[in-house]
């Protein structure tokens, strides 16, 4: 895998949360558009889609986060927001991110994670803190849906029972639905969605924000009020900590 050096690795995002992203591009190749994507084509950190999908690893990711976490006080750390800590097809990036999260753990930092790979079992082991929130995106169970608009991720059924073996060991879950299609995207029933993950124990629910696409379904607005009234139910039947921003 190719690599590339920082000088920093540990920021404070838009959003308001610590975050790092220990390798520069993405081979999940999402196409919503991937806003990481775009910003990375905008200020000249990926010629093309091909090259953002090319991945580097930051090498001297772990030393940089020993030597920053030294200097400041966190409380949890997200990985990622620029790329996916557990891509397929990168074993030197999901070493990594465990080496990372074990570190921030060892320092008394939580960790949130979220990924269109495969979460490992490994982090229900002792080398990690279970506070950790340990979460998988998914928008759709409709595989050809995922082959159309995430090609490089991870099936959804992998995505799935991974942070259900997870959850069955002790461990933190969440799901981050977003960014939820519009019937002229795709055509589905929430429900089964819901279904498949109603283990969790947060779930995030968001529509899909940054694309003509969604944009061009004219009941958009109440498409998603709809949507989310039976999100919000789901989440009080079921005892989970639901977040809806639709
Ligand atoms: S997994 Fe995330 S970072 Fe990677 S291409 Fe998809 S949206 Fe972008």
């Amino acid at each position: 895998m190719e690599t590339v050096r920082r000088k920093s690795l540990l920021y404070r995002s838009g959003l308001g949360f610590w975050c790092l992203n220990h390798v520069q591009g993405c081979a999940h190749g999402c196409r919503y558009p991937c806003y990481a994507s775009m910003m990375a084509r905008r200020y000249g950190r990926a010629r093309d889609e091909a090259d953002w999908r090319r991945p580097r690893l930051v090498e001297n990711a772990l030393e940089l986060l020993g030597r920053e976490l030294s200097r400041k006080r966190l409380e949890v750390v997200h990985l990622c927001l620029t790329t996916d800590p557990f891509m397929v097809g990168f074993s030197e990036v999901t070493t990594t991110s465990l080496a990372l999260i074990e570190r921030l753990n060892a320092r008394g930092v939580r960790a949130s994670v979220l990924t269109k790979g495969v979460l490992p079992l490994e982090l229900a082991g002792p080398r990690f803190d279970r506070r950790n929130v340990l979460g998988i995106s998914l928008v759709s169970l409709d595989e050809s849906f995922r082959k159309r608009f995430e090609p490089g991720a991870a099936p959804y059924a992998d995505r799935i029972a991974a942070l259900e073996r997870l959850h069955a060991a002790g461990c933190r879950t969440l799901v981050h639905i977003e960014p939820y299609p519009t019937p002229n995207i795709v055509e589905q029933e929430i429900r089964p969605l819901l279904e498949a993950v109603s283990f969790v124990d947060e779930l995030y629910f968001g529509g899909w924000n940054y694309s003509p696409l969604a944009g061009a379904y004219p009941d958009r607005g109440a498409f998603y009020r709809d949507r989310g009234r039976i999100v919000r139910a789901f989440c009080r039947e079921r005892g989970i900590r639901g977040s809806v921003d639709a």
